[in-house]
């Protein structure tokens, strides 16, 4: 895979041109065009390249010069159309402006390669409801490569481009990046702007950074928060939640067992958090009302049936039926909060929680199991998510059937520090 610091390395020494490290990137996109990782690729890249060869020769040293990165198709971008993989979408005008994300990687240098695909609207965990069609994941092109960021963990995993960005409501940047390989991270909420990212649920989206390395995780994290991780304190108290014991499968004991063998001089505290199974529920009624209240402007659900598909449907329903029902939201939203007070409570006793991120490997297109699969594939993520805490996948362990799942961590508020010490051991 492609490596963020080593590229600028290469463009700030004159080792490459970023017209090279563009043309490389190009070249590989054409012959991986099966994995339908793309929706688009810009038709300016090789002029961003060479405007930051010319920047480079007059002293510009960017955090991301000549680095390039591919964005996730529910982000404005100038002169494209915002689509998040809907055929409703597709033939809206151009955004007029950059978003703010996107504004900040081209700050450092970052050549924008194109615009990858989604999850309609960026509901669902297989990248199967796009209008443009399924990406397949580059480790098995039999399997899903996970979603909602489906192509953007596929576009780094097969070295499309060296980080891509991704956005995360209930496990969207952390399960595809478990799928393919990768790193993702969904960083503290509202520690990264989302503004002109087409919101799916703003109380839980997150845009972050996938790619290969947890170094060059930093480097895009620091660039899009504008935060400096100083100093990088690794974890005293590492805490696994005993809740999840009996949904661990044999294949993911060994995958806990192995996290362990990597804690080193890091104690193991059994930690509680008692409502962690009712994230799906409080997902289900607070994500889905949010997203009806987001995609009403664009038609109600059945008006526009033809042109959404029967995920986006079924949640759009789902979450009017909420917003008629005010006793719902408030119940989900009392429990939304004991489930934020309690992982706090639990990191008052550890400096980190882990688990599994995905509870399997990626799975086949059209398996029986997908369906349910899809609904449980989220067990590990939501939680962090309900709650707004910043979480990552690292890839480490290899499942049964050849594949990675990634192991996730959570720390407390704005502590991507701990994460990102803990998530190297896992390299
Ligand atoms: N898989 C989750 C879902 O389908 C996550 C979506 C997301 O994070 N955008 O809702």
């Amino acid at each position: 895979m492609l490596s963020v610091s080593k590229i600028r390395e290469d463009v700030l020494s004159g080792a490459k041109s970023a017209k090279s490290i563009a043309l490389d990137i190009l070249s590989r996109i054409k012959e991986n065009a099966r994995l339908n990782a793309f929706v688009c690729v810009c038709d300016d890249v090789l002029q961003q390249a060479e405007s930051v060869d010319e920047a480079v020769k007059n002293g510009f040293n960017g955090r991301l010069a000549g680095v390039p990165v591919a964005i996730k198709d529910n982000m404005d971008m100038k002169g494209y159309v915002t689509s998040c993989g809907s055929e409703l979408l597709k033939n809206s005008p151009a955004a007029t402006e950059d978003c703010r994300v996107v504004k900040l990687l081209k700050a450092e240098g970052a050549v924008i390669i194109g615009r990858t695909n989604m999850d309609e609207f960026a509901m669902g965990s297989s990248n199967t409801t796009s209008a443009y069609g399924c990406v397949l994941n580059p480790l098995d092109n039999a399997k899903v490569p996970g979603g909602s960021s489906g192509g953007s963990a596929a576009a780094v995993a097969a070295s499309l481009c060296a980080a891509a960005l991704g956005s995360d409501t209930g496990g969207s940047i952390r399960q595809p990046a478990s799928y393919c390989g990768v790193v993702g991270l969904k960083p503290t909420i509202g520690s990264i702007d989302g503004e002109g990212v087409f919101p799916l649920s703003q109380s839980f989206d997150s845009v972050g950074p996938i790619t290969s390395t947890v170094e060059d995780c930093v480097t895009m994290f620091e660039v899009l928060s504008g935060r400096k991780i100083e100093k990088m304190s690794s974890p005293k108290k590492v805490g696994v939640i005993s809740e999840y014991f009996d949904k661990y499968t044999p294949e993911l004991s060994r995958l806990m067992d192995e996290v362990k063998r990597k804690f080193g001089d890091c104690e193991l505290v059994t930690v509680s958090v008692p409502s962690v199974l009712k994230a799906f529920v409080t997902y289900c009624a607070l994500g889905n009302k949010e997203a009806a209240i987001n995609i009403k402007p664009l038609g109600t659900a059945m008006d526009r049936g033809e042109k959404i598909g029967k995920e986006a449907i079924k949640r759009i329903l789902i979450g009017e039926y909420v917003l008629q029902h005010p006793s719902i939201a408030s119940d989900a939203l009392k429990m939304a909060k004991r489930i934020k007070s309690e992982l706090k409570e639990a990191l008052k006793e550890c400096d980190v929680i882990v688990s599994p991120t995905a509870p399997s490997e990626a799975f086949a297109f059209g398996d029986d199991r997908s369906r349910a699969e899809i609904v449980y594939s989220d067990l590990f993520t939501q939680p962090p998510s309900i709650a707004g805490l910043p979480a990552i996948s690292v890839p480490f362990f290899i499942g049964e059937h050849g594949l990675p799942i990634g192991v996730q961590i959570i720390a407390d508020e704005n502590r991507e520090d701990l994460l990102f010490a803990f998530a190297k051991r896992f390299e």
